[in-house]
C-alpha cells in the first residue's frame, strides 16, 4: 500500500514537475522531458514568435491548414497582454467592480433590490479575475494540443532566416523552419523621469493587482485604458484624477461628440479630469504619498497634486528587444514597428509579423484577424483587411464603440456626408433596464447612403458594434439596415432607428 502510495506521489510530481518545465512538446510524456540543452532540433514549416492574440490564434490557424507548427512563448503562461495583464483581467474587474458599484451606491435599492451590509472583499474579486485569466490561457494550451502545435517555453531569437532559437536558462532548442512569424506584441511606453514599481507607481499591469483600494489615484492618460482602470477603482472606493495631454477623453479615433457626452457621464460618475494638461514629474514624499507636478499643455499654469497610487498609461510600444532582427536586415520603422507589405512579409520574404508590433491598432482582434489571414496568405490565399472595418471598445459603464470614420475625418477628407441619431432615452428596453445613458449616431453618404461611420455610446455598444462592422464589411446601406427585422425589445433598436434617421433623415420612436 505504501509503495502505491508513493508511486502515485512520484507520478503527481513528475506531472506537476511537467506542467512547469520550459518546452514540455506536444505529445510529449513527462518522463521523455529533456533539458533544452540535449534537444535535438525540431523542424517546421512555421514558427511562430509569441503566443499573444495574434500568435496562438495564427499558429492554431496554420496547423489547421496544414503546416508542422511551432509557436514559441518566453512566458510562462500563453496568452500574451492580452489574456495575462490586458483585456481578459481588465474586463472581468470592470464587470465586477461595476456589480459591486450597483449593489454599494443607490442603483439596486431604485429597483427594489434591497441588501444590507454590503462589503468589498478586493482578494476574492482579484482571485476571481485570476481564476479568468487561468482557464483561458489553459485553454490555449488544449487547443494548441488539439491542434498539433508544438509549444517551446523559451524566448525566440532568430538566428537565421530559416532558423530560430529559443533560449532560456536551461540551454536552448533549435528550430529550423521554412517560414518565420513574428507575434511578439507589444509592452507599456515608459514616461521619462518616471520609475515604474508596479506597487505605488504602476503601469497597467501594476493597476490590475492593486492590493487595496488607493484613496487618491492619479491616471497619467485618459485613453482607453487609463478610462478603463480609472473607472474600476473610482467604483471600488478611490477618488480618480486623470491628466491627458489632449484636450478630450477616450484617446485617438473617437468621435467628439461622443468623446463630449462621455466625458460628462464619467464626471457624474465621479472620475474628475485635466485635459489639455501635461505632467512634468513625479517625486516620492517621505510619507509615501507622490506629488505629481503638472503644467497646462499650452504652457504657463503649474499646480502640483497628490495622491498614494500613479498609474501611468500613456500608451504601449512594439517589443522586439532581443529578437535578432538586425542578424536578418530587418530594420524598425520610427515608431519601433516592423514594417510589412500587404502580406504581412517583411524584407525577409519568409519572414512575416503581425499584431501591435506591426503598423495599425494595438488591438487583440486586430492582431487576430492578421494572424488568420498572414497565414492563409503562406498557404496562398488572398491577404485583405479593411482596417476601416476594425472596431474600437472602451468598457466603461456606459460602452463606447465605434467602427469607420468619425465626423471630424469625413469633414478633414470633403467627404459629403448624412448624420442619424437615437438617444437610448427613447430606446424601450433600454427605458425598462433603467439604463438609458448615451445614443447611437450613425454617418453615411449623403449621395449612396452607404454606412461610413458608427459611434455608439450606452450599454452593450460593445456588443452592437460588431453589427456596424458587419453591414460596413459588405457596403451596406443605412436603409439595408433600417430595413432588416430587429427583435423587440432590444437596445439594438436603437441602432436600426439611428441608421433609419440617417437614410430617411427621420427615427419612428423619437
Ligand atoms: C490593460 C490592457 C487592456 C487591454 N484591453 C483590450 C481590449 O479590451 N480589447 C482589445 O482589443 N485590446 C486590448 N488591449 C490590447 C491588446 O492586449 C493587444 O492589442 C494584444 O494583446 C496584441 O496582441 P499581440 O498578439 O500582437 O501581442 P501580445 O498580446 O503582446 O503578445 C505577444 C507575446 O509575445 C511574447 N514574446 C515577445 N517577444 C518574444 C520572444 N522574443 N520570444 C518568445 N516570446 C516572445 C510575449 O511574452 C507575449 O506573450 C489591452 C491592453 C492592455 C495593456
Amino acid at each position: 500500500m505504501l509503495t502505491f502510495i508513493f508511486s502515485i506521489f512520484v507520478s503527481f510530481s513528475l506531472w506537476n514537475r511537467g506542467q512547469h518545465l520550459p518546452n514540455k512538446l506536444h505529445g510529449a510524456t513527462v518522463l521523455s522531458v529533456r533539458t533544452y540543452a540535449d534537444k535535438s532540433p525540431i523542424d517546421a514549416d512555421v514558427t511562430v514568435v509569441g503566443s499573444g492574440p495574434g500568435g496562438y490564434v495564427a499558429a492554431i490557424k496554420a496547423a489547421q491548414l496544414g503546416f508542422k507548427t511551432v509557436c514559441v512563448e518566453k512566458n510562462a503562461t500563453l496568452g500574451g497582454t492580452c489574456l495575462n495583464v490586458g483585456c481578459i483581467p481588465s474586463k472581468a474587474l470592470l464587470n465586477n467592480s461595476y456589480l459591486y458599484h450597483l449593489a454599494h451606491g443607490n442603483d439596486f435599492e431604485s429597483r427594489g433590490i434591497e441588501i444590507q451590509g454590503i462589503s468589498l472583499n478586493l482578494e476574492k474579486m482579484m482571485a476571481q479575475k485570476s481564476g479568468a485569466v487561468k482557464a483561458l490561457t489553459g485553454g490555449i494550451a488544449h487547443l494548441f494540443k488539439q491542434n498539433k502545435v508544438t509549444h517551446v517555453n523559451g524566448f525566440g531569437l532568430i538566428t537565421g532566416k530559416n532558423q530560430v532559437t529559443a533560449k532560456t536558462e536551461d540551454g536552448e532548442q533549435v528550430i529550423n523552419t521554412k517560414n518565420i512569424l513574428i507575434a511578439t506584441g507589444s509592452e507599456v511606453t515608459p514616461f521619462p523621469g518616471i520609475e515604474i514599481d508596479e506597487d505605488t507607481i504602476v503601469s497597467s499591469t501594476g493597476a490590475l493587482s492593486l492590493k487595496k483600494v488607493p484613496e487618491e489615484l492619479i491616471v497619467i492618460g485618459a485613453g482607453v485604458i487609463g478610462v478603463e482602470l480609472g473607472s474600476v477603482w473610482q467604483r471600488l472606493g478611490a477618488k480618480v484624477t486623470a491628466v491627458e495631454f489632449l484636450g478630450h477623453v477616450g484617446g485617438m479615433g473617437i468621435d467628439m461628440e461622443i468623446s463630449k457626452n462621455f466625458q460628462r457621464i464619467l464626471q457624474k460618475q465621479g472620475l474628475k479630469f485635466k485635459l489639455s494638461t501635461k505632467v512634468m514629474g513625479a517625486t516620492r514624499r517621505p510619507d509615501g504619498k507622490i506629488d505629481v507636478a503638472v503644467e497646462a499643455a499650452a504652457g504657463g499654469k503649474n499646480e502640483t497634486l497628490t495622491c498614494d497610487v500613479l498609474l501611468v498609461c500613456i500608451g504601449r510600444r512594439p517589443f522586439t528587444s532581443n529578437l535578432g532582427l538586425e542578424a536578418v536586415g530587418i530594420e524598425l520603422d520610427n515608431r519601433g514597428r516592423i514594417p510589412v507589405s500587404g502580406r504581412f512579409q517583411t524584407k525577409v520574404p519568409n519572414i512575416y509579423a503581425i499584431g501591435d508590433v506591426v503598423a495599425g491598432p494595438m488591438l487583440a482582434h486586430k492582431a487576430e484577424d492578421e494572424g488568420i489571414i498572414c497565414v492563409e496568405g503562406m498557404a496562398g490565399g488572398a491577404v485583405h483587411i479593411d482596417y476601416n472595418c476594425v472596431p474600437s471598445v472602451i468598457y466603461t459603464h456606459p460602452e463606447v464603440a465605434w467602427v469607420g470614420k468619425t465626423e471630424e475625418q469625413l469633414k478633414e477628407e470633403g467627404v459629403p456626408y448624412k448624420i442619424g441619431k437615437f438617444p437610448f432615452a427613447a430606446n424601450s428596453r433600454a427605458k425598462t433596464n433603467a439604463d438609458t445613458d448615451g445614443l447611437v449616431k450613425i454617418l453615411s453618404h449623403k449621395d449612396t447612403d452607404r454606412m461610413l461611420g458608427a459611434h455608439i455610446l450606452g450599454s452593450g455598444a460593445g456588443e452592437m458594434i460588431n453589427e456596424a462592422a458587419l453591414a460596413m464589411e459588405y457596403g451596406a446601406s443605412c436603409e439595408d439596415v433600417a430595413r432588416v427585422c430587429h427583435a423587440h425589445p432590444t437596445v439594438s433598436e436603437a441602432f436600426r432607428e439611428a441608421n433609419l434617421a440617417a437614410s430617411f433623415g427621420k427615427a419612428i420612436n423619437f
